[in-house]
């Protein structure tokens, strides 16, 4: 394996060393690298003794419930009068996507950022971007190897968690060797595959469901079937009672369909829309959402438009179609 970021690992080994208490944070809209790289965290910190706070101001999606130490999330509010001497941020692109977090961000004494987003502005005192790691939990591995504090199975499991769904279950063009090396090493730990994989991709509630036949219904071809769009509105929301989080894994479906090679998920909230994209494979979607202020990865990236100046689904629609038809 090769190791980058020599002078960082010993810094961060340091601090970890020298703080008594630590605030874990990642971006807003939680996923499985984000809660898996924060509960990872979480738990090597604890076994090392120290007092640790993982924030997490939004629902955790179902499919990442089951993920050890869940339960210790806590809401930023809480620390707010607290002040840590350290603050890890773990997948966070750049300080708004910390989202409330902020102000519990600016009181801790130093700061680090391990991050794979291409588009990191290295906020903190400290920063480990890897924009070549398919997920921060590859990145997280190495750095627990290279500091030479031991992983153990709830570690492990997180782990495997961000690595599996950030690498869209090992499929996107992202993977590389070392990301069979450290999933091998994972799986040496004893995880229980399979209910990571149930958790992960085998488990839908029936409102997830509806929502999903819901989308479906919406769907629309742009640019001779490549470009696929589908919404969901407030009222769609409100009448299959579907979670937050039960949207997820709606633009990885539309993206599946053959000849599409950009997906387009538009979610109405209240003042704004959500916008998910999703490429398959030569369409860069980072490029694509930067245009509305939005970030990502190459094959997975999102943007927010606002009410203010989308008045409504449709121009939200056109403004997104009429952009990604100029990226092909
Ligand atoms: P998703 O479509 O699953 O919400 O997000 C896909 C990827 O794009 C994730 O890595 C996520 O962090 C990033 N992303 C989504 N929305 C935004 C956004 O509004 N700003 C930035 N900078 N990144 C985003
Ligand atoms: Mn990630």
């Amino acid at each position: 394996m090769e190791i980058n970021f020599h002078r960082e690992i010993e810094i961060l080994k340091e601090k970890i060393s020298s703080a008594k208490t630590i605030i874990l944070a990642s971006h807003m809209n939680p996923d499985g690298d984000n809660l898996g790289s924060k509960l990872a965290m979480y738990k090597l910190l604890l076994n090392l003794g120290k007092k640790v706070y993982v924030v997490e101001n939004d629902e955790v999606p179902t499919a990442e419930e089951f993920l050890p130490n869940v339960d210790k999330l806590v809401d930023s509010e809480k620390l707010e009068n607290s002040i840590a001497d350290l603050f890890i941020c773990l997948d966070c692109g750049d300080l708004e996507r910390i989202g409330r977090a902020v102000k519990v961000f600016k009181n801790a004494a130093f700061t680090v950022n391990i991050d794979h987003h291409a588009s990191n502005t290295n906020f903190a005192d400290l920063n480990i971007v890897d924009d070549k790691a398919p997920a921060v939990c590859e990145l997280l591995y190495i750095l627990i190897k290279e500091m030479g504090f031991s992983i153990d199975r709830d570690i492990a499991t997180c782990l495997y968690t961000g690595l599996s769904t950030d690498t869209g279950s090992f499929k996107y063009d992202s993977i590389r060797p070392l990301t069979f090396e450290v999933a091998k090493k994972l799986l040496e730990e004893g995880i229980d595959k399979n209910e990571i994989v149930v958790n992960l991709y085998q488990r839908r509630s029936r409102e997830k469901t509806d929502l999903l036949l819901t989308a479906l219904k919406s769907l629309k071809y742009f640019n001779g079937h490549k470009i696929a769009v589908v919404t969901i509105n407030n009222d769609d929301t409100k009448k299959t009672k579907a979670r937050k989080s039960d949207a997820d894994g709606i633009v990885e479906f539309i993206r599946d369909i053959d000849g599409v090679e950009l997906a387009i998920f538009i979610k109405e909230k209240e003042d704004s829309y959500r916008i998910s994209t999703r490429s398959k494979s030569y369409l860069d979607v980072s490029k694509l959402v930067k245009t509305f202020g939005g970030g990502g990865h190459i094959r997975a990236a999102g943007a927010t438009l606002y009410k203010d100046y989308y008045e409504n689904i449709d121009l939200a629609i056109k403004a997104v179609v009429d952009a990604a038809i100029k990226e092909f």
